[in-house]
């Protein structure tokens, strides 16, 4: 794309550095920039267990022939991806260190990805010194952390010394790349599924803000992002990117953009005790029945939270509710961990019954479990979709109408998850209404008029969607919603 037809322009200010402006009024779903990624790699962390560092799945005992390192297939070891740092690793004798569960992370991987990054600086200067030499890295901030040591220790030491690398690079670079990558690598998922990261410089520029208003969409075989506009984007308007998970809580996004982007997110969303009215962050009162717990000031952590009713008087402190919510997630952590089938259904359903009367019914860590049954309802054994009754279809329609309204004002416009959504909400609207035509409740007109709604649905997942990767589950979700569109139209005109 030449800079002349280029649908955004970098500016830069105080508050974000450089950022991307629209440089013309764009339409939602409008594709604004592609990206190629500097480097792709596994991504550092307490659940990595070891990778295939080709193709990412989860190995066991697999190592590469020529350097010792994980990978699944002799195919993989031999793979473009991992000839950087294959060969790196036999030149200089470094083997992995095989582990004795292969289900815990593994700190081993992580100087791969830097390593990746300085090989790609190798072979490609220019770029480098364009679009990474100016990147943001809070070296100062990160000296100060824990993580700092063991990056000296396990990327810095281990790469210049052990990999006898000294006469390429040297380790002040290396912690410089570890800050590029904490500061501006995204998360994005591996052709597999697998959680892995990039590092994709323009994408990198885009300010946060908790509420995006933009999209971007991963290509499988190359890892190539797209950025769409998810809503009507004004010329001048800054491109938004939420960095960190859309529907957790204020004291969460807070925290986890503090710890890994090193600043304090103030946008209207967090400012707002309530969210912007979604009550991602509510609690229900335990001492009264009219008010709710809100943050005074959500912006202050040593704010209090208090009671909205004046006469309660019931207060709290946001330790307390940070320590409260973080019991529950692990909780929730547990449920995740469960293979899909009716004991997670049953169990997921539980704990909303426990928490219920602590959270906001649109409380974020209960909208999770709500988002999850609203996947599993109709797809798992005991609960297929045309065994379900009614009520739970009733129940699947709800979920999948709360997490779309919250949605509207958390992440508005087209992304994938509205999409998932949309997808899911059209099966139980459809079913309730063939259920009532076959109890003889409305008449064949009022069914047509009733399967409008599914059938709009599904039109709009199949837009969304199918601006996915075609092998992605979201892209293959796509085309399912396009043919069932078609053929619930088809079925409508035999009627
Ligand atoms: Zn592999
Ligand atoms: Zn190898
Ligand atoms: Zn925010
Ligand atoms: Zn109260």
């Amino acid at each position: 794309m030449g800079d002349d037809v280029r649908h955004y322009g970098v500016l830069q200010n105080d508050k974000y550095g450089r950022y991307l402006v629209a440089n013309k009024d764009l339409v939602s779903g409008e594709l604004i920039f592609t990206d190629t990624p500097f480097a792709v790699g596994p991504k550092p962390g307490k659940y990595t267990p070891p990778l295939c560092l080709s193709c990412y799945c989860p190995v066991e005992n697999t190592l590469c022939s020529t350097c010792g390192w994980p990978v699944c297939s002799e195919e993989c070891g031999k793979s473009a991806t991992h000839a950087g740092e294959c060969e790196v690793f036999s030149a200089a004798k470094v083997k992995f260190q095989t582990v004795e569960d292969w289900t815990v992370s593994a700190p081993q991987l992580d100087c791969i990805t830097p390593l990746r990054i300085l090989l790609a600086k190798e072979k490609d200067p220019d770029r480098w010194q364009r679009e990474l030499e100016v990147m943001e890295t809070h070296t100062k901030e990160r000296k100060e952390r824990p993580t700092w040591g063991a990056d000296q220790v396990n990327i810095a030491d281990f790469l210049v010394d052990y990999c006898k690398l000294s006469d390429r690079f040297d380790k002040e670079l290396v912690q410089k790349v570890c800050g590029i990558l904490e500061v501006n690598s995204v998360e994005i998922p591996s052709r597999g599924g697998f959680s892995i990261r990039a590092l994709y410089p323009q994408l990198a520029i885009t300010a946060h803000n908790c509420v995006p208003n933009i999209v971007h969409t991963i290509l499988q075989n190359d890892y190539q992002v797209q950025v769409r506009a998810a809503v009507p984007i004004k010329q001048g308007d800054p491109l938004y990117l939420c960095y960190t998970h859309s529907l957790s809580p204020t004291i969460v996004r807070r925290d986890f953009l503090l710890e890994s982007k090193f600043f304090e997110c103030d946008c209207a969303r967090c400012a707002d005790p309530t969210e912007l009215g979604t009550h991602l962050s509510t609690l229900k009162c335990s001492k009264c029945d009219n008010g709710v717990i809100l943050a005074t000031n959500p912006l202050d952590n040593e704010a209090p939270w208090t009671c909205t009713d004046k006469n309660c008087g019931f207060k709290t402190s946001g330790a307390a509710m940070r320590k409260m919510l973080s019991v529950v997630q692990s909780e929730i952590d547990q449920l995740d961990m469960m293979e899909p089938g009716p004991g997670a259904v049953e169990q997921r359903e539980a704990t909303i019954n426990k928490y219920k009367s602590v959270f906001h019914p649109r409380h974020s860590l209960l909208l999770s479990l709500k988002h999850t049954l609203a996947q599993l309802y109709g797809r798992v054994e005991g609960y297929g979709i045309d065994e379900l009754p009614d009520l739970m279809l009733e129940r699947k329609a709800e979920f999948c109408r709360l997490v779309l309204s919250t949605l509207d004002v958390i992440m508005p416009g087209e992304n994938r998850m509205r999409g998932m959504m949309l997808y899911e909400l059209h099966a139980p609207l459809m079913f309730l209404a063939r259920n009532e035509f076959g109890a003889g409740l409305i008449t064949q007109e009022k069914l047509k008029e009733k399967l409008q709604e599914p059938i709009q649905c599904l039109a709009e997942a199949a837009r969304i969607l199918m601006r996915e990767d075609p092998q992605s589950p979201e892209g293959i979700t796509g085309q399912i919603a396009q043919q069932s569109m078609e053929q619930l139209k088809a079925s409508l005109e035999c009627l």
